[in-house]
């Protein structure tokens, strides 16, 4: 007599799309057990399974959980506060100098809101740098998904942070060792309280080449070597960046952290635009992974040399930044633009194939997850999204990998899942109650918005708010 299998969770579907090989998979089965793929295949050809839980999608399309390469989470709270004004006065002006006033309790409410915007897209992966970084760590516990988490490390004076004129393209940057020396400490606590958590990955977060001094990113890459965790680092994202490591004396930032040995397998560059030829073909050659964030880069009037970059061999995934965490609309832009700013012969262009699969597997071998995350393999974690095909957007369904790159929308998500666990279905998150965290979001920003407030006055933002609809700025 045929035993039916055991299983913890099945998904039947539609469609999955594995992303190993070239096929789509159409009527297809996976079976989930401890958290880990234990099958794939069709329907035809499934053994009976007997599960806890079934998923059955007929419309639904099963694809490997999105990975987003480069968030801050609480930036959330920052959102429409300027968007409006350039990013890079925003950045200096606003964002820098209000980092000050961030709480534990602060960071960990935006946290929540952030991933609750990432999950609903259907990500199940986020690399973060921010302050307060165990916040982040317990925000990404409760809620479920999976994260390597940072504390951010820079030198600058938390009352004098850089400034930069971009009339006369002039930084004014002062250092601050002490600051810098409790940054790194407080990483290396985070490291040791969740090593051993199973979904967060504790590493690193020197903020930016120009940002700490050299005996500090000499300090950080010793200190990622001997507790063996990666680094997420902003990498050649600015002029003024490149303006200061030329005054370093080097002719930019790849080819400076590469002289100081921090270029390699352990460092996560984000943005990664303002690269030479040689630069590019370094980094590529060393193993390092890069998060390209083509929206933000467009907001601060620069682009990634993406067609080098990828031919270079490089890692790449896609990172949002601050600017919400949905890589779907990531992926989008990221084809137009790119092929808008970039491709010049008619044969070479960024297809939809390229960006699925940065915004996947790329992503996944960014942060050195490839072997647990990235394509829907037997043996690999179930971090997986499922999107809801009967809709007006994918009707005729014709090619599951453009539907996704120029259709799919974080309204199309049914589900997300980590590890076999469904951390949200039917538009709610399953592990925390969403009312909640609303309020508590409010309350956390509105608490920082009154902390900044004389910033927010001086910086002329405050002006701008009177009438708009501000809650703080009537
Ligand atoms: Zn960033």
């Amino acid at each position: 007599m045929v035993v039916d299998k055991p299983t913890d969770l099945l998904i039947h579907a539609g469609h999955a799309l594995p992303l190993v090989g070239a096929s789509v998979l159409t009527d297809a089965v996976i079976a989930v057990d401890n958290g880990t793929i234990s099958y794939l295949g069709t329907a035809a050809s499934a053994p009976r399974f007997a599960p806890s839980r079934t998923i059955h999608e007929p419309t639904g399309l099963v694809i490997p959980g999105l990975v987003n390469t480069h968030t801050h989470l609480a930036a959330h709270l920052w959102s429409t506060l300027c968007e409006d004004e350039n990013i890079i006065t925003a950045l200096y002006e606003v964002w820098f100098p209000m980092e000050q006033y961030l709480t534990d309790e602060i960071v960990h409410c935006g946290g929540l809101l952030g991933l609750w915007d990432a999950v609903r897209s259907g990500v199940t992966t986020v690399a973060n740098d921010e302050y307060f970084p165990d916040a982040t760590a317990r925000a990404v516990d409760k809620i479920g998904c999976r994260a390597l988490i940072a504390n951010r490390i820079n030198e600058f004076p938390d009352a004098r942070p850089p400034r930069y004129h971009r009339d006369r393209q002039e930084y004014e940057l002062t250092f601050d060792r002490a600051k810098a020396t409790n940054a790194l400490d407080h990483n290396l606590e985070l490291i040791d309280k969740w090593r051993n958590h199973g979904r967060v990955f504790p590493c690193l977060g020197p903020h930016a080449p120009d940002l700490l001094s050299t005996e500090m990113l000499r300090e950080c890459s010793e200190a990622a070597r001997l507790h063996d965790v990666k680094m997420l680092m902003h990498v050649a994202q600015s002029r003024a960046e490149l303006a200061e490591v030329r005054r370093r004396g080097y002719k930019g930032s790849i080819a400076y952290l590469d002289d100081l040995g921090m270029v390699g397998p352990r460092l996560q560059g984000a943005h990664m635009v303002w690269l030479d030829d040689a630069e590019i073909d370094t980094a590529a050659a060393s193993g390092m992974g890069m998060s390209w964030t083509p929206t933000i880069m467009m907001a601060c009037e620069s682009f990634a040399q993406i067609d080098r970059l990828l031919a270079s061999g490089i890692n790449i995934g896609f990172g949002t930044d601050c600017f919400g965490m949905d890589i779907l609309e990531e992926l989008r832009y990221a084809l137009y633009a790119a092929n808008y700013v970039r491709f010049e012969e008619p044969d070479s262009r960024l297809r939809a194939a390229d960006v699925v699969r940065m915004a996947t597997i790329g992503g996944a071998r960014c942060l050195g997850l490839e072997s647990v995350v990235g394509t829907i393999e037997v043996g690999k974690a179930a971090d997986l999204a499922i999107l809801n095909l009967s809709d007006p957007c994918f009707i005729p369904m014709t090619n599951a990998i453009e539907a996704i790159a120029y259709r799919a929308r974080g309204r199309h998500v049914l589900y997300t899942i980590v590890g076999g666990d469904v951390i949200y279905e039917d538009g709610r998150l399953t592990h925390v109650d969403a009312d909640r965290v609303l309020a508590d979001a409010a309350a956390a920003g509105q608490e920082w918005i009154e902390r900044s407030r004389e910033i927010l006055e001086g910086a002329g933002v405050a002006p701008r708010l009177r009438g708009s609809g501000s809650a703080w700025f009537p």
